[in-house]
């Protein structure tokens, strides 16, 4: 059972505030918010700032919906690696008898979980994955590798927290590389630079630091012993609300892992090697209106400059 992380009085009341304010718009369900106009302009061209900062890669550009393919989760082994995390599609397939009695239940808020069945869809939990079957789909990659710029995807983790900066749900700018084991690794660590100084240009403290991702259980403290010692994550580390910072943006090294799933190689034959970086929008802006107050109007010069231009 999945408990709710309770939020410190410094997070609920700097959630509080935000939802006061109509910057979020709270929903019922932990982790999962609305936003207004205000939210919304700072997260687009937080967006615009990634953009720019891509187009030395020249990157192609791909968008997915925020579900895949429950089978593309069993492939990687998501459901080793995060059976936590994972949210699956279910829906009704039933007749008379079961809606009836579905809705009755429904609308009594009680249990109906019985009358759904498991679709072939799962909720997209990381903006990078449709990219690697798609590649892999036209064959060997051209010499040199390629960039994919994944767009701004919407992503679902189940971790409900009242934490505001740990969402269900929220926008993740993801890239991604692939290519030789070299120049793969060299743009991720290329691009956890750029990223510092993108945040740092915002006025934000960011701090990197070698990370692990939330991996279940015994074999998945393993996993994460062997992330940290290889290096293979990077995060970006930005104090919001609470004691301890949070990661805006992660830079994640996957070696042969996604490579090997869907057969990806290079233009000799050779196994490719990806990786991918991801930018946590809602928490850019999560930790903007943290460090410079509620009112971007009343931002400092500089950070202005960044993000309007003037
Ligand atoms: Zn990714």
């Amino acid at each position: 059972m999945t408990e709710l992380r309770r939020a410190s009085a410094d997070q609920a009341a700097f959630r509080d505030e935000l939802v006061v304010r109509g910057l979020l718009i709270a929903s019922g369900a932990p982790g999962l918010y609305g936003w207004g106009a205000t939210f919304e302009d700072v997260r687009i061209r937080v967006d615009e700032l990634v953009t720019t900062a891509a187009q030395a890669d020249a990157p192609e550009a791909m968008r997915f919906p925020p579900l895949l393919p429950r089978r593309q989760l069993e492939s990687i082994g998501y459901l080793h690696s995060f059976p936590h995390l994972a949210g699956t599609v279910f829906s009704f397939e039933g007749g008379e008898a079961e809606a009836l009695l579905q809705g009755e239940r429904a609308a009594r808020h009680e249990d109906w979980s019985e009358f759904q069945q498991m679709t072939e869809l799962a909720l997209l939990p990381a903006a990078c994955y449709p990219v690697y079957p798609a590649v892999a789909a036209r064959g060997p990659l051209p010499p040199g590798g390629i960039v994919v710029d994944a767009g701004g995807a919407w992503v679902f983790r189940h971790e409900p927290s009242e934490d505001p900066a740990r969402l269900q749900a929220f926008h993740q700018r993801e890239i991604v590389c692939l290519g030789a084991p070299e120049d793969v690794r060299e743009w991720r660590d290329g691009w956890c630079e750029r990223g510092l100084a993108l945040l740092r240009a915002l006025g934000l403290n960011a701090e990197r630091d070698r990370a692990t991702d939330p991996f279940f259980g015994r074999v998945g403290r393993m996993l994460a012993a062997n992330q940290r010692n290889q290096e293979l994550k990077l995060e970006l580390l930005v104090q919001i609300a609470g004691d301890e910072p949070t990661a805006l943006a992660s830079f994640n090294y996957h070696q042969e892992h996604f490579a090997g799933t869907y057969g990806l190689t290079l233009a000799d034959g050779a196994m490719a090697h990806t990786a991918c970086l991801g930018f946590g929008q809602e928490r850019i802006v999560l930790a903007l209106l943290r460090t410079h107050g509620l009112e971007p109007a009343a931002w400092p010069a500089e950070v202005r400059r960044e993000l309007w231009g003037a």
